[in-house]
């Protein structure tokens, strides 16, 4: 989101985009499952700025993003209760990854190709991939999450950031159910807040959702849950999540399959650099949700600002 940003506001004769997946996206994720396809990273998201809701409208107007209005639910001690609110919340269609291909048309991205080094040689940058191939360029914007990140700048100085900004892990499972979920009333629900649930943070249920036509429903972790299992077998995280569902809600449901996100979101959205970005040194920028209170919204106007610092 970080990296579209920033492309669409610069001359597409400028810059090259590396990136290590096959398609656009990154955290905007959905996954082919059984013939039908699930959204595994972001759920939805919301917009407050002109600037996010203006690219959302256009989005809009092409059919790449749909307003999505679940009947809500959260949990207050464990137990699924209906909490119904006014935010207008959006989603890609027909699913979240939607937006990551409407915001890339026209933009060239150079995909499956991940950068493992970046070092100053002068007044450039040098690039090299995985494959050691090298690339040279006079500015540099890293918007991978801050682990990868501080990785790729190891040669520079990002202790002020990698000291004080961290991010914390989801692991997803999406299961098939044919049935309905339930707030202990028997009101039906689309979509479940973890509330002060021990396991779970966000539930919500595919064909509520606009253009999805399936029987998949996608679970995710709270982060305290999912660092004490980090390391598990997804197979095993799939039936902990799947029973968990199952007891809480009295559904029966199939595991289908599991995602660990290792930065999914910042340990504190409250916590954000000045403008969502962050410059490493001459020539040289940081951007992407962790710097900018996490989100989608986050990310995209974090990518924003930095654009208009690469000249
Ligand atoms: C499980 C989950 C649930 C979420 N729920 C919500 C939600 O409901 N609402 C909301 O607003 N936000 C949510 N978020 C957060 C939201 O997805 C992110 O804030 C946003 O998508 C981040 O965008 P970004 O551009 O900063 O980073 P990313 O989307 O992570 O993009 C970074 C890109 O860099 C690429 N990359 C990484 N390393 C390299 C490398 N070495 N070389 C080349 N390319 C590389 C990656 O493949 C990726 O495409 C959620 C995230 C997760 C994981």
């Amino acid at each position: 989101m970080a990296g579209l940003a920033a492309a669409r506001k610069l001359p597409p004769s400028s810059y090259q985009i590396f990136e290590k997946s096959r398609g656009p996206g990154g955290r905007l994720a959905s996954k082919r499952i059984e013939q039908k396809r699930a959204d595994i990273g972001a759920q939805f998201f919301t917009v407050r700025d002109p600037r996010f809701q203006a690219v959302v409208e256009l989005a809009h107007s092409a059919g790449a993003v749909q307003s999505w209005e679940p009947r809500l639910g959260t949990f207050r001690s464990s137990i699924p209760v209906d909490s119904p609110d006014t935010q207008q919340r959006y989603v890609g269609a027909p699913y979240m990854n939607a937006l990551g291909r409407f915001l890339s048309q026209s933009i060239t991205i150079k995909s499956e190709t991940r950068i493992v080094t970046i070092r100053r040689n002068g007044s450039y940058f040098v690039l090299t991939t995985t494959t050691g191939t090298e690339y040279s360029a006079e500015q540099v914007l890293v918007t991978t999450p801050i682990d990868q990140m501080a990785d790729l700048l190891d040669r520079f100085e990002i202790a002020p950031i990698v000291t004080q900004f961290t991010m914390e892990p989801t692991w997803t499972t999406v299961v098939s159910s044919e049935y309905q979920l339930m707030t202990s009333r028997q009101e039906p629900i689309d979509a479940c807040f973890g509330g002060d649930h021990d396991v779970f943070d966000f539930i919500s249920v595919e064909r509520s959702k606009p253009g999805r036509d399936s029987d998949l429903i996608v679970v995710q972790a709270s982060p305290e849950w999912s660092k004490a299992h980090l390391e598990r077998n997804p197979n095993w995280i799939a039936q902990k999540l799947a029973t968990e569902l199952t007891n809480t809600f009295g559904i029966q449901v199939r595991p289908v399959l599991s995602h660990r996100w290792r930065y999914a979101r910042p340990t504190d959205p409250k916590m954000t650099a000045q403008k969502g970005i962050y410059q490493v040194d001459a020539g040289l920028w940081i951007a992407g949700d962790y710097l900018a209170g996490g989100r989608v919204e986050g990310a995209y106007l974090s990518g924003f600002e930095a654009a208009e610092r690469l000249t």
